[in-house]
């Protein structure tokens, strides 16, 4: 055991990476040692409002005792066993009820250990359905820009190629087929943004294996809002195309914007859809590709024979059991009221700061509050200015957004949109 005065904190910046961050030059990170309900509590005492849901995961608020209890009981079973010719219960049930909560088209899980896995795996399926089915030459991906699915090699391939910073990898990573991002809002004056994409998919179907697209809200890649019916007609043209939709709803699953997919708004079933982030209730790392049967069948008729992966931690019983639990409590909440109470209070308390000079865009869409700026940001400073204020958010890029968890409360909530307006005035104008 290390003595309480060993000096962690300089040997994090000395030799731990942070995400996205230089090992030249830091950031500054605050040490937690606490986090309850909707709140960080930091090394000083100070207890930090949290607006990002620690990545858009912790639904449920933090220390939940629901989600403690299911994680003990577990662990006091087995927190794990290699799935490869082994199988628990907890990985069954939490199968039973994703089945029983997503889109009628999906029969088959696969449990993989991280989102961007879940997208890797997802992009195989639909290569390997079209070996299967005797079209290898259906070997790319059709996407649309602004993007993002993950930092590994495959979902990089299909991130926004301006910010998914493509450029580093060019060599190495394959080369996707690519369409203008959607027209954001809900009311755009033209379909021109579909046609674009019709004509797209049209030209490339005989190469193409599959779409895919972040039902309604583009994450990390922008932040972007879009309609349900350029989804739905995205979904019709692939039909019609004969290419495999698949949906990372990554960030939107589990009521984030207001239902408890996405896709649902649209009335759209995928061929394979892509679950992660708030799967364990922010707990833990776990995620799943789902897939239809008709898909299943083939992947399984290619010359492999089987579909060919398996992470050393697939369906880990503890994070299966948490899951489990996660989403039962979600069914019992009345958490739709509770998103869409969240969206009104939004809407009404964010739309000041479309009055800012700096600011170019307010937009909400569920539990999703989002400020675009004009310009970049330094977010070391803006995100200090926040800390100082009580509250964690963290911006990237233009973009200062927040995604609470579901349970917070309206007093919190308003803690949160008053102090992006007033630091946004005061740094910025
Ligand atoms: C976060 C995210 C991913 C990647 O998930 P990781 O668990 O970080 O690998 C993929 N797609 C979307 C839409 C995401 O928001």
């Amino acid at each position: 055991m290390k003595s309480n005065a060993w000096d962690w904190k300089t040997f994090d910046k000395e030799h731990l990476w942070h995400p996205y961050s230089s090992i030249l030059n830091p950031s500054p990170v605050s040490p937690v040692i606490g986090a309850e309900g909707v709140e960080l509590i930091l090394e000083n005492g100070v207890r930090l409002i949290d607006g990002m849901a620690s990545w858009w995961a912790v639904i449920h608020g933090y220390n939940h005792p629901v989600l403690n209890k299911a994680l003990h009981a577990q662990i006091d079973r087995f927190p794990h066993v290699m799935f490869g010719g082994l199988s628990h219960e907890p990985a069954a049930e939490l199968g039973r009820q994703l089945l029983d909560i997503t889109p009628n088209s999906l029969d088959h899980i696969f449990f993989a250990d991280s989102g961007s896995i879940s997208v890797e795996v997802a992009l195989k399926m639909a290569i390997q359905c079209w070996a299967g089915r005797g079209h290898p030459e259906k070997n790319k991906i059709l996407t649309v820009r602004g993007g993002y699915y993950g930092d590994t090699l495959a979902p990089m391939s299909v991130c926004d190629p301006i910010n998914g910073m493509h450029h580093l990898f060019s060599a190495i990573l394959p080369k996707q087929h690519f369409v203008e991002a959607p027209f954001q809002g809900d009311n755009p004056a033209s379909n021109e943004d579909l046609e674009k994409f019709s004509d797209a998919i049209a030209t490339h179907h005989a190469s193409t294996a599959a779409v895919i697209i972040e039902p309604l809200v583009q994450g990390a890649g922008g932040m972007r809002i879009y309609r349900a019916d350029y989804l739905r007609g995205v979904a019709k043209l692939c039909k019609e195309h004969d290419v495999l939709l698949i949906l990372d709803e990554i960030a939107t699953g589990f009521g984030r914007t207001g239902s408890l997919f996405a896709a649902e708004q649209a009335e759209v079933e995928p061929d394979i859809l892509c679950l992660g982030k708030a799967l364990t209730g922010g707990t833990m790392s776990l995620a799943a590709t789902l897939v239809s049967d008709k898909v299943a069948t083939d992947i399984c008729r290619s010359e492999a024979g089987a579909f060919m992966h398996g992470p050393t931690f697939m369906a880990n019983p503890l994070a299966c059991a948490v899951s489990s639990a996660s989403i039962d409590l979600l069914l019992e909440e009345d958490w739709q009221n509770g998103v869409m109470s969240i969206e009104k209070q939004l809407r009404t308390q964010l739309a000041p700061c479309s009055n800012l000079n700096s600011v170019e865009d307010v937009r909400i869409k569920g539990a999703i509050g989002v400020v675009e700026l004009h310009n970049p940001i330094d977010f070391t400073e803006i995100q200090n200015d926040f800390v100082e204020a009580g509250v964690w958010i963290r911006p990237f890029r233009n973009l200062v957004y927040i995604m609470p968890p579901y349970i917070i409360t309206p007093d919190q909530l308003s803690r949160l949109t008053d102090t992006i307006f007033s630091v946004l005035k005061n740094r910025l104008g």
